[in-house]
């Protein structure tokens, strides 16, 4: 039995597959376990992380995801997505005074944002698109 890993192609397949055969996955570790079961095959006993499919997924935009998060407090602000790695935006407001104020963080790539306090993505729920 060898082990090799798939490629990006394979995932982003299987993923798209597995979607359109239940329509709802509600949490990264079963479509992990999903995934891996329609990527393996007789010969090959393939390891791929669950945050590496997650990523596949939101990163080609297979899936609509929806969030579910906990809050936290910061220790420092993020800088980058904790989910896909893209640059954070700063949501601001204007103040009665003229200044502006920052609300929180906003993901220039996906669906994550996170107030003053840390938003940790507690649960992912992923749903094909149509
Ligand atoms: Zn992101």
């Amino acid at each position: 039995m060898s082990h090799k890993l798939p490629s990006d192609e394979d995932i982003a397949k299987a993923i798209v597959s597995c979607l359109s055969e239940h329509g709802i996955v509600n949490s990264q570790k079963k479509l992990g376990e999903l995934v891996r079961r329609k990527v393996k095959d007789e010969q090959n006993s393939y390891v791929v992380s669950d945050r590496r499919i997650r990523r596949i997924a939101i990163s080609r935009k297979l899936v609509d995801l929806e969030l579910k998060y906990k809050e936290e407090k910061y220790s420092n602000l993020p800088h980058k997505c904790p989910i896909c790695g893209s640059r954070l935006k700063r949501l601001k407001n204007m103040t009665i005074f003229g200044g502006t104020v920052t609300l929180g963080y906003i993901c220039s790539g996906c669906r994550y944002w996170t107030g003053l306090k840390r938003n940790v993505p507690a649960r992912y729920i992923f749903t094909s698109r149509r």
